[in-house]
């Protein structure tokens, strides 16, 4: 194992070395590099390979939070055990928020920790990058997958398009409705297809926007107007506030409706018969913000980030909802995308406000 030692205590450099040297004994040959300053440690990285970087965030080049954050942006693959004094081990538990490994209290510390934490350290780096990898070999297993299934779907479509066109009149009502069941079906099925392609474009950083200069209270109208049979079939109330003045903004009409047609429908998923949704659009001097809201079982403060992940779903009454819990990823995405937020405002059993801001520039 080859260590790379960034410490400018050149009694503090000696000693972990020794340590490290005595609890290594003759199983583990451990080749220990040192640099005193941080320039000097990103150099010695570039150009030699090193397994993992113990790092004194005190150094005569950089201190603190930085220091590490400087290493992590030369060096993000390489793993970092962070040594830290008393009086800063809060800044080693940031860096450890940042990205670094573990983080050990000089001092505090023997020879045999010191190795576990580097094995430790290397070992978790390496699952992380397996992680990374696999998440990446899932999205472009969805992606192709996706595009496979495109074709004979839209067969079916097409065919049972031409078959209910072309219905006798004497057509038994039970097979008419399995038809249109079919039919419902393929809807549905694309709409997935189409949002599995959308998350992994998302992933990859593939997504373009379309702006336009519009007025955002049509792209609000349009996505009310799709959810209103919907919320009829459930005798649900939908109220809907715009400005009296256009609300003009930058945006993907396509992409932005997405997002409301996603939050709209998430309301009237989960809002119960004869419920209640709100839709508010309001634009400030700096920022156009839409509202939804709705008065279903509301979400449990723990669940309220997770929500925001690919293939996650609610538990508890939310969970008996049919979905797939892309929503809400590919809405945050989109939203980011345009330079602005999507966040949620929830408890259980007072109903649910998911509310868009976008900048003035979107
Ligand atoms: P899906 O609705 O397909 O599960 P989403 O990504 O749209 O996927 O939502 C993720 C989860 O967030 C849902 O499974 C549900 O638990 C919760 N959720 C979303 N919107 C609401 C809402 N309006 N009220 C209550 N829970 C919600």
């Amino acid at each position: 194992m080859r260590a790379l030692l960034i410490e400018d205590n050149p009694g503090d450099a000696r000693l972990i070395r020794e340590m490290l040297r005595d609890a290594g004994g003759t199983a583990t040959s451990i080749e220990v590099l040192v640099a005193s300053r941080l320039s000097e440690g990103l150099d010695q990285l570039q150009r030699d390979n090193v397994d993992l970087v113990l790092l004194d965030l005190t150094l005569p080049d950089s201190s603190g939070l930085e220091t590490f954050d400087r290493l992590y942006a030369a060096a993000p693959s390489t793993p970092v055990v962070v040594l830290s004094g008393l009086a800063d081990e809060t800044v080693a538990i940031n860096a450890v928020h940042h990205g670094a490994q573990d983080y050990l209290v000089k001092g505090q510390v023997d020879g045999g920790s010191i190795l576990r934490s580097m094995r430790y350290a290397i070992e978790r780096q390496r699952l992380e990058a397996a992680r990374t990898e696999l998440e990446h070999q899932r999205d472009e297993f969805f992606s192709s997958v996706s595009h496979d299934l495109r074709t004979p779907l839209a067969a079916i479509k097409a065919t049972i398009g031409v078959v209910l066109a072309n219905e006798p009149a004497n057509m038994p009502p039970g097979l008419h409705r399995l038809l249109g069941n079919i039919d419902l079906a393929a809807d549905e099925m694309t709409q997935l297809i189409e949002d599995l392609l959308e998350v992994a474009r998302l992933q990859s950083g593939r997504v373009e926007l379309w702006r336009s200069h519009l007025d955002v209270r049509e792209v609000v109208q349009r996505a009310v107007r799709a959810v209103e049979p919907l919320i009829v079939q459930r005798s649900q109330t939908l109220d809907v506030q715009v400005p009296d003045a256009a609300v003009m903004a930058d945006v993907d009409a396509e992409r932005l409706g997405r997002v409301l047609s996603n939050l709209l429908g998430n309301a009237q998923k989960y809002a119960p018969e004869h419920g209640h949704i709100a839709v508010r659009l309001n634009s400030g001097p700096r920022a156009v913000c839409i509202a939804v809201s709705d008065d279903g079982p509301g979400i449990p403060v723990e669940q309220q980030e997770r929500i925001f992940e690919r293939f996650y779903r609610g538990r508890g009454s939310a969970g008996s909802v049919v979905g797939t819990g892309l929503g809400l990823a590919i809405a945050r995405g989109l939203v980011e995308l345009h330079g602005g937020t999507l966040s949620v405002e929830s408890a259980p059993g007072a109903g649910s406000t998911f509310t868009v801001h976008l900048p003035e520039s979107a």
